[in-house]
């Protein structure tokens, strides 16, 4: 089936009791063992696995083409589950611009644990360059955050399997909708549900896909169970309720954003606009090979430096001054200063999350904060 179907059909079930069209949410923590202490409804405590969550996990393996999915309270959690499940003293190659959240989570939280390179993975033979006898995960963000840089997934697939190395794509930039990266050879997806699949910025949320059920995902399905960070019943059918408009979001999301990218780098107070749809893109070819669609999140460098992109933020109206992206609201920040002192993103660098107004009235916008 194709993906509008999926995520209208695979993450709800009618409910066999009142014959509810729409699955309920179910609160319970606990549920009624048989008489051999058997469970008979499949559900036994609701950290372990509750019917809402059950959802949400069959709706994203569904979607990103895997075999099972792991629901967590938030994208950090689930990528935290992924370096936990690798055994200590592992190396990890990351990207060099990597969501800075998960770039402080191993700096902070795994400096005495794991081993890691934050190298530009872009540069196939750099990649191959860093990988040491104890490397055992590649970590991919593409398009990545907040540069827009495009890595070649097959490509770094290949190289991974000949050094049996794990592949994990953070695939929150692009969804499912716009890129598979399980059907270009990577082993993991992981996903801020926070963002567009979500997509109404009220729940935080995070998942990894795994295309086989294999002993690493046994370890992962250990660390959510027994480690804990599980989403709630509700913020897992908020999900899945978002989730069924995804593939006509992603579609007015990408619209908008082409448009908007266009309308900024002919725009004569821009330096240089980031964004895999336009052909300038330095990898656009790539792009266009691995992506189905360019997403909507794209960022510009002003002339005049960090003043005079406060400037123009401060002039806009419909685009909202906040972090975070994937909402049907357009979002817009100054990047610089939400990374903090290790940042390495220009000062006069702007994030646009690109939503779902009219494209008429978002131009206009930028039209007059921009003249
Ligand atoms: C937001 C985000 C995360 C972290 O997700 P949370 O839900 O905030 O924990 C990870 N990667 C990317 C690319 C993100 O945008």
């Amino acid at each position: 089936m194709k993906p509008e179907t999926i995520a209208i059909h695979a993450g709800n079930q009618i409910d066999k009791n009142t014959q509810a069209v729409i699955q309920p949410i179910t609160l319970s923590t606990t549920y009624v063992r048989g008489h051999n202490g058997e469970y008979p409804g499949g559900f036994m405590y609701s950290r372990a696995n509750n019917p809402n969550r059950q959802a949400l996990e069959n709706l994203l393996a569904a979607l990103e083409g895997g075999e099972a999915a792991a629901a967590f309270s938030s994208g950090n959690a689930a990528a935290m589950a992924v370096f936990q499940a690798l055994t200590p003293g592992s190396h990890i190659i990351c990207p060099d611009d990597m969501y800075h959240g998960l770039r402080n989570q191993l700096k902070t939280m795994f400096n005495n644990i794991l081993q890691f390179d934050f190298i530009d993975v872009g540069n196939l033979p750099l990649v191959k360059k860093n990988i040491k006898p104890n490397t055992l995960l590649i970590w991919l963000e593409t398009p990545s955050n907040p540069l827009l840089k495009i890595s070649d997934i097959k490509a770094i697939c290949q190289l991974a399997k000949k050094n049996n190395l794990i592949v994990a794509v953070d695939n929150t930039f692009a969804t499912p909708i716009c890129q598979q990266p399980l059907n270009l050879g990577a082993n993991l997806v992981m996903h801020s549900n926070t963002k567009y699949l979500n997509g109404h910025s009220d729940i935080v949320g995070g998942a990894l896909v795994t295309k086989h059920l294999n002993p690493f995902w046994d370890k992962i399905k250990n660390i959510q169970i027994y480690g804990g960070a599980i989403p709630s019943p509700f913020d897992c059918y908020l999900t899945v309720r978002g989730i069924k408009t995804l593939p006509y979001r992603m579609r007015g999301h990408c619209h908008n954003a082409l448009i908007i990218a266009q309308y900024l780098q002919n725009h004569p107070k821009v330096e240089a606009v980031f964004y895999p749809g336009l052909p300038s893109h330095p990898q656009h070819q790539i792009a266009k090979i691995q992506m189905l669609a360019y997403s909507a999140m794209l960022s510009f460098l002003v002339k005049g430096g960090e003043k005079a992109a406060r400037t123009i933020i401060n002039k806009l109206t419909l685009f909202t001054q906040a972090t975070s992206l994937g909402g049907v609201e357009s979002l817009i920040e100054h990047r610089y200063s939400v990374e903090g002192a290790d940042s390495t993103t220009p000062k006069n660098l702007l994030r646009v999350s690109v939503g779902l107004e009219h494209i008429d009235d978002l131009l206009a916008d930028l039209e007059n904060a921009m003249h």
